[in-house]
C-alpha cells in the first residue's frame, strides 16, 4: 500500500477524533454547568454544596442515643445508637451543615469520666487547630451534661462554637425530643453568630451558657435552666437563632489539661441537719486534694463539720464552700469567716461545677486561696 493511499484514511480518522473530542467537551461543559446550577438551587441537594459550614458531631451515648424494647414501658437503655445513625435519622440536617460523625464513647452520662472528657477535649481542639470543622456538636446524656459543658468550656481554646446536646426521651419514644434537639444544636454550631460564647448546651429550644446551666427536673423535657441568669438565647426551626446579647468577646481563663487523666481527687460533701464530721474525715482519709461543701443556705454547715473542714484546710486540702440551694450566690465572710479558715467560696457555681473548677485549678498548680477565689469569681 502506497503512502498516498494511507493518508486519506488518516485524515478521516483525525476528523472523527476531532468531532468526538468536541462532542465530549460539550457534554462535559453542560454536565459541569448543570451540576453547579443544581447545587446552587436553594433547598435542593444542599448537602453537596461545599460552602456549607462543617460541623463535627462527637457522640458519647446518653438517652439521645437510647432505645426501648417496647414503647409500652418507660424502660430503655441509653447509648445504643451511634452518632452516625443519629445524624442520618434527622431530616434536613444535611441542609444545615456538612456533617461528619465520630463515636467517642457509648455510655449513659452517669458513667461520664475523665477518660472521655480528655478524649473529647483533645479531639475538639485538634479539629479546630487543624481547621477540620467550623463548629462541634457533642451528643451526651443529660445527667452530667452540665459538668461536661463546664469542663470543656474551661479547657478549650479559641472561639468556634461547641454545643452539647441531649434528650430526655429515647429515640424510640412516641414523641422523642432528640431529633429536634440535634437539629437545633447543629443550627447553633453552624452559625457564625455563635462564636465567642463559650461552650453551650442546646435543648428544648433554648441555648444555655456553660457556667449557669443545670438540670432542674428528673423527667420533663423542660429541664435545663440557668437559674441565676436565664438562657443566653433561643433557637427553633422556624424562627432561627435569637441570642439575647452580643457575644461578650471577653477572653475567659482557660486551663491546661494535664498530660494524662485522671484529674486530682476532689470530693463533694453534702450538708444536712444533724451533720457530723465523718464524711469530711472520710474524704481526707481517701486522699482528697480538695473538698467542695454542698452547704446549707449560703454554703454553711454544722460546727462539727466546719471544724473538720478547718483541719482539712490546715493540711493543704482546698476547701470550697458551695450550696445545695438551686440559685443565688455563696458570699465570703458572712456567717463563716473564710479569711480565717482559708476557705474559698464558689459564688454561683453549683457543687458539681465547683468540683470541676477545683480539679482544674489544682492540676494547674493554683493553690493560694486568693488566686483560687479570683478564679471562682464570675467574670462578667
Ligand atoms: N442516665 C442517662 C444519661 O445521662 C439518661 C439520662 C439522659 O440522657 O437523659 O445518659
Amino acid at each position: 500500500m502506497s503512502k498516498d493511499s494511507v493518508r486519506p484514511a488518516r485524515r478521516r480518522q483525525s476528523r472523527i477524533s476531532m468531532r468526538a473530542i468536541a462532542v465530549i467537551t460539550l457534554a462535559l461543559c453542560s454536565f459541569v454547568i448543570n451540576a453547579a446550577a443544581h447545587a446552587a438551587e436553594p433547598g435542593k441537594d444542599a448537602g453537596a454544596a461545599t460552602n456549607l459550614p462543617r460541623v463535627l458531631v462527637l457522640a458519647t451515648g446518653g438517652t439521645i442515643a437510647g432505645q426501648a424494647e417496647s414503647r409500652a414501658t418507660g424502660a430503655y437503655k441509653s447509648g445504643q445508637i451511634t452518632g452516625e445513625q443519629l445524624v442520618q435519622s434527622v431530616p434536613g440536617l444535611d441542609k444545615l451543615a456538612k456533617l461528619s460523625a465520630e463515636q467517642i464513647s457509648s455510655i449513659g452520662s452517669q458513667d461520664m469520666n475523665d477518660k472521655v472528657w480528655f478524649a473529647l477535649a483533645h479531639r475538639i481542639q485538634q479539629a479546630f487547630d487543624n481547621n477540620e470543622a467550623d463548629g462541634v456538636v457533642v451528643t451526651h446524656g443529660t445527667d452530667t451534661l452540665e459538668e461536661t459543658t463546664f469542663f470543656l468550656d474551661n479547657v478549650l481554646k479559641g472561639d468556634k462554637p461547641v454545643v452539647i446536646v441531649g434528650s430526655m426521651r429515647p429515640a424510640t419514644a412516641v414523641s422523642a425530643d432528640g431529633p429536634g434537639n440535634l437539629y437545633e444544636a447543629v443550627q447553633v454550631a453552624a452559625d457564625p453568630r455563635s462564636r465567642g460564647r463559650g461552650v453551650m448546651a442546646v435543648l428544648n429550644d433554648k441555648i444555655e451558657g456553660a457556667r449557669l446551666v443545670t438540670k432542674t427536673n428528673t423527667t420533663s423535657i423542660e429541664t435545663f435552666n440557668s437559674p441565676n441568669g436565664g438562657p443566653i438565647g433561643y433557637v427553633d426551626t422556624a424562627g432561627g437563632i435569637r441570642f439575647m446579647a452580643q457575644a461578650s468577646g471577653l477572653k475567659r481563663a482557660t486551663y491546661d489539661l494535664p498530660a494524662n487523666e485522671p484529674l486530682p481527687r476532689v470530693e463533694i460533701v453534702y450538708s444536712h441537719a444533724n451533720m457530723d464530721a465523718v464524711p469530711i474525715e472520710d474524704a481526707i482519709s481517701h486522699g482528697a486534694k480538695g473538698i467542695v461543701l454542698a452547704g446549707v443556705g449560703d454554703g454553711n454547715t454544722s460546727k462539727q463539720a466546719l471544724d473538720a473542714l478547718e483541719q482539712a484546710a490546715k493540711k493543704g486540702i482546698i476547701v470550697v464552700r458551695s450550696t445545695r440551694v438551686r440559685s443565688g450566690f455563696v458570699t465570703r465572710n458572712v456567717e463563716v469567716d473564710d479569711d480565717r479558715y482559708g476557705f474559698v467560696v464558689s459564688e454561683d457555681l453549683s457543687p458539681q461545677k465547683a468540683r470541676v473548677l477545683t480539679q482544674l485549678l489544682i492540676a494547674n498548680g493554683v493553690t493560694a486561696p486568693a488566686k483560687l477565689q479570683q478564679a471562682f469569681t464570675a467574670t462578667w
